[in-house]
């Protein structure tokens, strides 16, 4: 079969029309961005009484970074809770990980209330050792998972039918068909008086006591305005704080039963993971890893050479690979995201790493709760404004310097 440049969740796309803006209007709050953030603020804005418009520059909602993810939903982050602890305390640690599991939570409510068929499934994640070496390195997550009061279980023997020499597993995660979600959650969004606009993209935001958002004829008018845009347009102050990556990933046909329905990741600098989808006839694998800074560029041929060597290692079956892609991943310097008020009126979510289906919903709970004058117990946390601790930029600066020798540096020579 031929190999497409197209991502699993293409299919769903209902490729819904929006009208272009074309007047100038007045909004409470106006969203930048039709990605899975802009579009959960906007719903979330309008269920709490707010006049709400969405921008999107592209034709269609939801084509740009949401199109490219693997939509694994879970509360355990890029980041392991050992170096979130070193970096953040306890304390917090604690605190992101149950932002996690809450909006998990949000996204099921919402996937029930709103009756939205996406496949949303509740399921574990493992994070498994390649190699027995690896293995001191699980029972540093359990120690450091029990230190902040999270269950974990650590096997080291274990009936997968893929390599591996023992797994973390954290019970109750979830992954779901992203595009299928996001384009129902736009229906309900203008459902409760979301007015959203695509082929409109903004120019300039100025403003603090009432924000200007300009487009190349038009202009909207609004008390406050979120940057959903990914990477953010002319948001100065989190300009350093983060790195940009590009990801590959293989679409592959597995025979039935070989591997648990679930959420993968490996121990490997960078990184792999997968997650195995139950389909009529066969099992689905969605693989992807080999990730490399934005700036060292390299050939793309090389990078799938490198992931499709892994997954032959890794298990012993027939496959067929049936897609390929590549994405961005927008990593924080200190390791979690950057979600709230950037400036006076003005606020930013981005820097999600491979956790953007969680983190899209904790800043939609975020800018929900500071728009409507509630108390939020992760702003503080996601701060984009924080200063970053000079320990935390050391641990990520280690972080991807071996990334880069592992990643970038071996698969120049070896492919
Ligand atoms: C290969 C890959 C695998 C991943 N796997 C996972 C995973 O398993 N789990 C997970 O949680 N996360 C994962 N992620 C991360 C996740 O996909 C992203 O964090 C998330 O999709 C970001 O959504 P967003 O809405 O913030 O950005 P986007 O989806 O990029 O949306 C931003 C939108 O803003 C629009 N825009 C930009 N500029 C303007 C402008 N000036 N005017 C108007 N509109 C504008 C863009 O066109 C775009 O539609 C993965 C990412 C990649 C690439």
């Amino acid at each position: 079969m031929r190999i497409q440049q197209i991502t699993t969740w293409q299919d769903a796309k209902a490729n819904n029309q929006y009208p272009q803006l074309k007047e100038n209007i007045n909004v409470d709050v106006a969203i930048v961005g039709g990605g899975i953030t802009g579009i959960t603020s906007a719903y979330m804005l309008a269920k709490a009484g707010k006049k709400v418009a969405l921008v999107e520059s592209k034709k269609y909602l939801a084509s740009d970074t949401t199109l490219f993810t693997t939509a694994f939903i879970t509360k355990v982050i890029d980041t392991g809770l050992s170096d979130l602890i070193k970096m953040f305390g306890e304390k917090n640690t604690k605190l992101i990980w149950e932002s996690g599991q809450q909006a998990i939570d949000q996204i099921e409510q919402i996937v029930k209330a709103e009756k939205i068929d996406c496949d949303f499934k509740r399921v574990s994640y493992f994070t498994y050792a390649n190699e027995d070496s690896q293995f001191q390195s699980l029972e540093e997550e359990q120690a450091a998972a029990k230190k902040v009061d999270q269950e974990v279980t650590l096997k080291k023997k274990n009936s997968f039918k893929f390599k591996n020499a023992g797994y973390l597993e954290v019970k109750n995660q979830a992954k779901f068909n992203p595009i299928k979600y996001v384009e129902t959650l736009a229906e309900k969004a203008v459902a409760n008086g979301v007015q959203i606009f695509t082929s409109t993209e903004v120019t300039a935001i100025s403003g603090h006591k009432s924000v200007r958002i300009k487009t190349k004829n038009y202009e909207i008018k609004a008390n406050q305005v979120i940057i959903a845009t990914y990477k953010p347009i002319k948001v100065l102050k989190t300009f350093a704080k983060k790195g940009m990556y590009q990801s590959y990933v293989f679409e592959v046909k597995l025979p039935q039963n070989l591997i648990l329905e679930g959420l993968y990741v490996d121990l490997e600098n960078p990184y792999h993971y997968f997650r195995i989808d139950k389909e009529k006839g066969f099992d689905r694998m969605i693989i992807g890893g080999e990730d490399h800074r934005e700036e060292a560029k390299m050939s793309a041929t090389k990078n799938f050479k490198a992931l499709e060597a892994y997954l032959k290692n890794l298990i012993a079956v027939d496959y067929q690979i049936t897609r390929k892609w590549t994405g961005p991943i927008l990593e924080p310097s200190d390791g979690i995201a950057l979600i709230g008020e950037s400036k006076p009126n003005q606020f930013v979510a981005t820097a999600f790493s491979g956790n953007g289906m969680t983190y899209s919903t904790i800043a939609g709970m975020i800018f929900r709760d500071a728009i409507t004058g509630k108390k939020n117990p992760w702003s503080k946390l996601y701060d984009p404004t924080r200063k970053m601790k000079l320990k935390a930029f050391g641990r990520k600066a280690l972080d991807y310097g071996e990334e880069f020798y592992q990643g970038y540096v071996k698969n120049n020579l070896k492919y």
